[in-house]
């Protein structure tokens, strides 16, 4: 295995950080109180930004995660944690779906847009209060004369508001494996419900989407077998590994800072040793992560036989170790880190999220289980 980055890459993660300035980023603060078309306008703004940095697209075609990739969603998940989710659900899961199902046409037609950060993907899987693992997908298209005529819903759709092209999971009736329609935002028949308000990563744009009869072409139908549907879960489990490294660096950080320069007793409480323990334990813990985390990427991009696996004990270990170091974080920052608008306490919220979207830490132990098994 070889975890170096070469100058190139190096030099995208100092591009990316650069922009990062001050004022630049004071623009993604309040993301959530803000109006729909401003969000849209920042996102896209940031996603044109990032592909002229190089934030890797090029992954967006070849499918595979690589180690260098990890390392770049690392910093942009640490910076901005709700950019982070939007971009990475337009480009390296609405994207990839495209890019390594689609046609032709349909990659013609999609990718140069999403690429650019002129138009935005978003993926609806999961059905209302319904994972993918245990039930059938419900969301169906029937054949009619020009396409199909598709009816369903799912419960959290991460860009729904903001997104030009939404793939929406389902079966097509009477046929094999599942398709996923790809919904352009003003199709007919496609509701957008409310944006939802949520524990954590509250600057991300959510809604629940309905499928009413709606009107789909069939040129606008990526017909997949279900194993390709679990690929597409996968990515997403990518992605919030990478969040969760993102979310222990913030932590840390902060941490780590307050824990230099905030007194008590007369000397900076890093001084005592319950508190460096504490830090001692968090770095384990997050060095251990990013070194899993790094062996799946290295693993998906040779793919090698048990790439599978390593992703799902990457996702449960990062996600869970996410949530014990901005708890330790919090209590290193004391009444500080208790109070609204700081890093780590966001981080001890949006910890969460990650253990319960994609697959599940539950459904994912399950699975390395299964696997130990040989099923
Ligand atoms: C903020 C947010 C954004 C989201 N964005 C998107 C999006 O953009 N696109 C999308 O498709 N989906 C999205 N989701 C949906 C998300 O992927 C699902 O919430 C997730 O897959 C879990 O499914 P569920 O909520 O139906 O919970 P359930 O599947 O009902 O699970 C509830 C609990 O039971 C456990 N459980 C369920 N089945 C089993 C089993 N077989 N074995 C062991 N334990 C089990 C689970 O682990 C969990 O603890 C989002 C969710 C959230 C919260």
């Amino acid at each position: 295995m070889n975890f170096d980055m070469g100058e190139a890459e190096k030099q995208v993660c100092g591009k990316v950080r650069e922009l990062f300035t001050e004022d630049a980023a004071a623009e993604l603060t309040g993301m959530e109180i803000l109006p729909m078309e401003d969000v849209r306008r920042i996102t896209r703004h940031w996603l044109t930004s990032l592909g002229e940095a190089g934030y890797p697209m090029s992954s967006v075609k070849n499918g595979r995660n690589s180690v260098s990739l990890v390392v770049n969603q690392e910093q942009l998940a640490a910076l901005a944690p709700a950019l982070f989710l939007s971009v990475e659900v337009s480009i390296r899961i609405f994207g990839r779906l495209v890019a390594r199902f689609g046609t032709e046409d349909q990659k013609n037609g999609v990718l140069p847009g999403l690429i650019s950060g002129k138009r935005m993907g978003a993926v609806a899987l999961s059905e209302n209060s319904m994972n993918i693992e245990n039930d059938a997908l419900n969301t169906t298209g029937v054949s009619s004369t020009d396409g199909f005529r598709v009816a369903g819903s799912k419960g959290h759709v991460i860009n729904a508001p903001i997104a030009d092209w939404i793939a929406v999971a389902g079966k097509m009736d009477g046929q094999e494996g599942s398709a996923f329609f790809l919904m352009q935002k003003k199709s007919k028949g496609l509701f957008i419900g409310e944006r939802l308000s949520t524990l954590g990563y509250e600057g991300v744009p959510i809604s629940p989407i309905r499928l009413k009869d709606a009107s789909v072409p069939a040129t606008h139908v990526i017909h997949m077998d279900s194993a390709a549907l679990q690929t597409v879960r996968m990515w997403e489990d990518q992605v919030l590994t990478a969040a969760s490294l993102g979310l222990m660096r913030r932590s840390f950080d902060a941490a780590l800072e307050h824990a230099k320069t905030h007194k008590s007793g007369g000397k900076p409480i890093v001084a005592y040793q319950e508190v460096g323990f504490k830090l001692a334990e968090m770095l384990t813990l997050f060095q251990t992560a990013q070194l899993l985390a790094y062996r799946a990427a290295w693993m998906s991009e040779s793919e090698d036989r048990e790439a599978d696996v390593l992703a799902h004990s990457a996702k449960v270990f990062c996600a869970e170790s996410a949530e014990k170091i901005s708890s330790d974080a919090l209590q290193i920052l004391g009444g500080k880190g208790y109070v609204r608008g700081n890093p780590v306490e966001a981080g001890y919220r949006d910890a969460k999220y990650i253990q319960i979207a994609g697959t599940s830490t539950e459904i994912s132990r399950m699975k390395i289980g299964d696997r130990v098994l040989g099923y």
